[in-house]
């Protein structure tokens, strides 16, 4: 879908602070992030939401989205928050499914919401690479 932002920003269309990318996955930094890190994590073809995506896919997703998290975890020394959100009410705006993958730490005061870390873009470079470099577990 041309007019989908997180279609174009997962063919290379559209800038992102892209942190990690393989054959299916793409995943990049939150532009209105609820801490430093906070990361999107997408399939590279379009589905809207969870009952829109199929289960291979989605497993593939998974096992990306586990492998980013680790990276987030130990280049922020945090514990990890992931949420997925579909529909309106649940607070989904872009309609590409997407996992929110966000850096916690005890009594970090975040809510369940974004835009509350507004980072310059030398600070979003900064933990961009902190995490594109950073080890994973898996
Ligand atoms: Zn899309």
């Amino acid at each position: 879908m041309d007019e989908c932002i997180f279609c174009q920003i997962a063919s290379g269309k559209m800038e992102s602070f892209k942190v990690y990318e393989d054959d299916d996955s793409f995943a990049f930094l939150d532009i209105h992030p609820a801490a430093p890190g906070h990361t999107l994590v997408v399939p590279k073809k379009h589905t809207a939401d969870i009952f829109d995506i199929d289960e291979i896919s989605l497993r593939r997703l998974a096992g990306s989205l586990r492998h980013i998290a680790s990276k987030i975890k130990n280049a922020i020394g945090s514990d990890i928050m992931i949420m997925q959100n579909n529909g309106r009410a649940a607070g989904q705006i872009v309609d590409h499914i997407h996992f929110h993958v966000i850096p916690r730490t005890e009594g970090d005061g975040i809510g369940l919401m974004r835009g509350m870390a507004e980072l310059t873009k030398e600070q979003m470079e900064e933990i961009q690479n902190k995490i594109k470099e950073a080890s994973s577990d898996d």
